[in-house]
């Protein structure tokens, strides 16, 4: 007899087949050149966030494997805790240097940075305005927070312009949330519009930058810049770039920083040797918008902003049937699907990297045109 969580489980597993929406873990390993084996065959991977290749550079390897040998494989405890290692400082110091901001805070991933910033800056009696597609960790930071969370649309700064003009004035602080470029549309924020409407209106912006830094940089900061060591960086963790002062209270109250163990110092040691190699070299930068570019232009979509192109195809099925078909071919590039997208927006989300050839792209780009 099976128990009413077992029950409740099936139903709603059955409830995600239904649409379509139901998701499964596939054993696939990652190799050099963007390489990546699923079921004994090897693939060309576009769906990686690796934007740089740089979570396969043997310099980043070394590193980590380096830090891992003198420091050992964990951090033992939070860092208020056990103490902060030296590694996590320089790393926050070369954060904050390249954002052009006096302080940063490494966090364990992304999502538990947003999940804590939000919340430690904004309560009951303040607004939080997030754009409609901002990612999960965004809005699970605004709901948390406990704050009045009201969406504008999508990269729309004129509809940011009139909830402020509706809801600032009822509300002590308010907050901003938008991202840099954005993770499954790989489109730009109208950034100069947003952060003058901030100014206006005494409004804290956060930016996440997960899918810029390395990649897109250029235009104005935000007072709050956050992002993830774990894609351009190859490594793992997040961080928030921000003055010195708010730095300095983020370490004491962001639950998500304070109750939660340290990043490993391998971890740290790759993030730190990833953000020199990528600050040396330019032309490994400029490489995966490029190619991106040459992507969109053989198949005549709109040209790209960013490494994230998205091939829009509507209903989740047809979006997995295009998935399965370019596999088949040699190319992993994954259907991204809702409740990650809205609904009939299913799509596969194709993700460039300075590690990819010039002839893998155009691979790609020929399989795609094939089969739309
Ligand atoms: C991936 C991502 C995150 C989360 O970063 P992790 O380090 O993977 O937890 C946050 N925001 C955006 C926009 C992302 O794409």
């Amino acid at each position: 007899m099976s128990s009413s969580l077992e029950t409740f489980a099936r139903t709603k597993l059955a409830s995600l087949e239904a649409g379509s929406l139901r998701r499964r873990l596939v054993p696939t390993t990652r190799g050099a050149q963007a390489s990546a084996t699923r079921g004994g065959r090897s693939l060309v991977s576009f769906s990686c966030n690796d934007y740089l290749g740089l979570s396969q550079d043997p310099r980043v390897i070394a590193a980590a494997q380096e830090a891992a040998a003198a420091y050992g494989a964990g951090a033992g405890g939070s860092r208020l805790v056990t103490g902060s290692h030296p590694l996590l400082s320089a790393l926050e110091e070369r954060l904050a240097r390249h954002k052009g901001k006096e302080a940063a805070l490494v966090f364990g991933s992304g999502y538990l940075a947003n999940l804590g910033i939000v919340p430690a800056l904004a309560g009951p009696r303040d607004l939080v305005l997030v754009d409609a597609l901002a990612h999960s960790c965004l809005w699970a930071g605004a709901r948390a927070s406990g704050a009045t969370v009201a969406t504008f649309r999508h990269n729309d700064a004129a509809d940011l312009a009139r909830l402020l003009a509706e809801q600032r004035a009822g509300h002590a602080h308010a907050m901003i949330l938008t991202e840099r470029v954005f993770s499954m549309d790989g489109d730009v924020a109208p950034l100069a519009d947003i952060l003058a409407l901030a100014e206006a209106h005494d409004a804290w912006t956060l930016v996440d930058d997960a899918h810029g830094l390395g990649v897109v940089e250029a235009g104005r900061r935000a007072p709050l810049e956050m992002g993830t060591l774990s894609k351009s960086l190859g490594s793992y963790g997040g961080y928030l770039c921000a003055d010195r002062a708010v730095i300095d209270l983020l370490t004491s109250r962001a639950r998500s920083f304070v109750y939660t163990t340290g990043l490993p110092p391998a971890s740290a040691a790759a993030a730190l040797e990833a953000l020199t190699i990528l600050e040396a070299e330019p032309e490994r930068r400029a490489r995966p918008l490029m190619l991106a570019r040459r992507f969109t232009a053989r198949l005549g979509l709109p040209e790209a902003e960013s490494a994230v192109v998205p091939v829009l195809v509507g209903e989740a099925e047809a979006a997995l049937a295009l998935s399965a078909a370019l596999e088949e071919r040699g190319f992993l590039v994954v259907a991204i699907r809702p409740p990650t997208v809205p609904a009939g927006t299913a799509r596969l989300r194709v993700a460039f990297s300075a590690a990819h050839s010039e002839a893998q792209v155009d691979g790609l780009a020929e399989a795609v045109a094939a089969l739309r």
